[in-house]
This record gives structure tokens, C-alpha cells and sequence, in this order.
């Protein structure tokens, strides 16, 4: 069976090949925004199942300077990517949604998936957000129409040793572990250190993709770990971690807080893969402060 994922360079994509070497990794030397590209991918690879990772991801800073290139990249990547699955006739397809996609506000947390559209998503990533939902509904739309064995995943934050760490990149975790080991005597954190957040491993989301493929699971999920920190118990859980409680927290007021929480629940995903443990934040914070001060001293 041959399983080709796109987005094969990127965090989620790297950590997929550390747990599964087999697969094809396949990243932008085939643009998904050329459909002869596409062409050209599954004429070399002929997959049976096909893993879509590849999108146009980033911070928040980026996401509010740049909503056209969010719109525009993800909507056309996803669109030309679903088609042609279908036109190749590919039996297996998973994809990627975001919790980012979930609506700003909902009365009930965690958020379970059949609430994905009660709602708008959050102003700050709002065209990443309504992309994300688009691709959802292109494939319930073929679900629907045709019958395929195609479904998506909606996990939430990630960080992992494969993250990039550009400032306008990064999410909050690998930023934190970057200025944990760039900080001498304070670490500076954004905003008041009250909203709640989900991180996970990225090793994590890599091995439920792996099952889902072995067990040939197909069904839509929320991936992500039960814990749902404060910026300010993530911080304290990061310095400890890192070997760093030394370092004095100092809140810049100054910079917006964003959503207060949006946390997601993987109730449904945990009553498939039962015994699945997720990594928990200090040690995957250890893990990865460790490799990166490894690549760096
Ligand atoms: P990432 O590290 O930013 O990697 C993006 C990948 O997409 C890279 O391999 C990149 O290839 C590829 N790509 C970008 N534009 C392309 C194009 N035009 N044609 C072909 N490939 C292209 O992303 P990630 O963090 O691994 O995210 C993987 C998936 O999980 C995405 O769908 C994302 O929306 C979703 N997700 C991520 C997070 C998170 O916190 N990171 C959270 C929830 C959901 P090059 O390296 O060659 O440019």
C-alpha cells in the first residue's frame, strides 16, 4: 500500500517520518497550486492512501498581516488536492483541519467536532479559519456524494522538535522554549497570561495518524490532549521543565491576550484508540528545549 503525505518538510509532516519511514514525504518541489504539478505527483507515487498536511500555517502576526495569502493558498491547495483525488480515484484521504476553526465563542467547553459551525470563527486568523472549514466541507461533501472513505482530523496547537522558530512562525510553546534558552535574568510573555491553551506533541498527532492508517480508521476527530493551560501555568510548567525557574515572568500588557480559550474534546477519539496516552507538556516542553539547546549551544 502506498501512502503519500504532503507537507512531508513541515512539523507535522517530519514527525509523521520519525515514526513512519515507509511512507512517501512529498512537500512544495510539488506545488499544490498547480494542478499539473498534482499530475506529475501521483503519476510518480500512484498512492493508495494520500495524507494532506501541506498548508499555508503561521502565527498570529501573519495570519492578521497576511489574510489574503491564508485564503487564497489553503483554499486553492486544498481544492486542487480533494479533485484530484477524486479524479485518481484514491481510495483513502485524511486531511487536516484546525482547532483554530472552531467558533470564537460556544456555550459548552471542550468543543466536540459537531460544533465546528455554531459559530464565527475568531477575527485574528479568520481566513485561515474559514478555509480550514471549507475543506471540511468539500470532504463531507464527497463523503456525501460519492460514497469515499475520506475523513479529517482537527487537532490543536502543536510544537515538536521539528517546529520553525521565526518569530512570525512560531506558536506560543516553541516560542516560549526559544526565549526560555535565549533568556538571562526575565522572561518576557505576551499579554496578561490568562487565556487557556491546548498544546500538543507533535509526535503525538503523528502516531494517531499512523493508527488510523494501520487500523484503517476513517472518521472525523479532535486530537488533543485533556490538559487546558493558562499562558501563566504554561510558562511556570516551561521553566521547570527547562531547568529555568530562575527566570522572573514579566506580562507585556501591551500585546493582545487573543481568544480566552478554545479548547477542543477528544472524547470520540479516545473511545476508538483507547490506550492512547498523550505526551504531557513538561515532558514534551524537556524533550524539545533539550534538542533545541543541542542544535544551538
Ligand atoms: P508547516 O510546518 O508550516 O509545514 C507546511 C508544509 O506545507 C511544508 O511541508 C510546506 O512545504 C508545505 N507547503 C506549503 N505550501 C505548499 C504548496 N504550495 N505546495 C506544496 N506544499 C506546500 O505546517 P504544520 O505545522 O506541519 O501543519 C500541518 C497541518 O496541520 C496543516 O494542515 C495545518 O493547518 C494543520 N495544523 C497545524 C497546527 C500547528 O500548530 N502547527 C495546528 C492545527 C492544525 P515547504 O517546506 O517545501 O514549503
Amino acid at each position: 500500500m502506498n501512502v503519500l503525505v504532503t507537507g512531508g518538510s513541515g512539523l507535522v509532516g517530519r514527525h509523521l517520518k520519525d515514526v513512519e519511514p515507509n511512507y512517501f514525504y512529498v512537500s512544495s518541489e510539488y506545488d499544490l497550486l498547480n494542478t499539473y504539478s498534482i499530475d506529475s505527483m501521483f503519476d510518480k507515487y500512484s498512492p493508495d492512501v494520500v495524507v494532506h498536511l501541506a498548508a499555508r500555517v503561521g502565527g498570529i502576526v501573519d495570519n492578521i498581516t497576511n489574510p489574503v495569502d491564508y485564503y487564497e493558498q489553503n483554499v486553492l491547495m486544498n481544492t486542487n488536492l480533494v479533485k484530484k483525488c477524486h479524479e485518481y480515484g484514491i481510495n483513502r484521504l485524511i486531511v487536516m483541519g484546525s482547532s483554530c476553526s472552531y467558533p470564537n465563542v460556544v456555550d459548552n467547553y471542550p468543543m466536540k467536532e459537531d460544533s465546528l459551525f455554531d459559530g464565527r470563527p475568531p477575527s485574528d486568523n479568520f481566513s485561515y479559519a474559514i478555509s480550514k472549514r471549507a475543506l471540511i466541507s468539500h470532504i463531507d461533501s464527497y463523503v456525501k456524494q460519492y460514497k469515499k472513505n475520506w475523513c479529517y482530523l482537527i487537532p490543536c496547537n502543536l510544537y515538536g522538535e521539528h517546529d520553525k522558530y521565526e518569530e512570525h512562525h512560531s506558536h506560543f510553546i516553541s516560542a516560549l522554549i526559544k526565549k526560555i534558552y535565549e533568556s538571562v535574568d526575565t522572561i518576557n510573555i505576551w499579554g496578561t497570561g490568562k487565556p487557556l491553551r491546548q498544546f500538543m506533541y507533535a509526535g503525538d498527532l503523528a502516531k494517531v495518524i499512523q493508527y488510523m492508517i494501520k487500523n484503517n480508521i476513517v472518521d472525523n476527530f479532535n486530537v488533543a490532549p485533556n490538559f487546558n493551560y493558562s499562558i501563566e501555568e504554561m510558562t511556570k510548567i516551561g521553566l521547570k521543565a527547562c531547568g529555568r525557574e530562575d527566570l522572573k515572568i514579566v506580562y507585556d500588557r501591551t500585546k493582545p491576550d487573543g481568544q480566552y480559550r478554545k479548547d477542543i474534546d477528544s472524547s470520540k477519539l479516545l473511545s476508538v484508540l483507547k490506550d492512547f496516552k498523550f505526551t504531557s507538556l513538561e515532558e514534551g516542553i524537556r524533550r524539545v528545549y533539550d534538542n533545541f539547546s543541542k542544535r544551538h549551544d
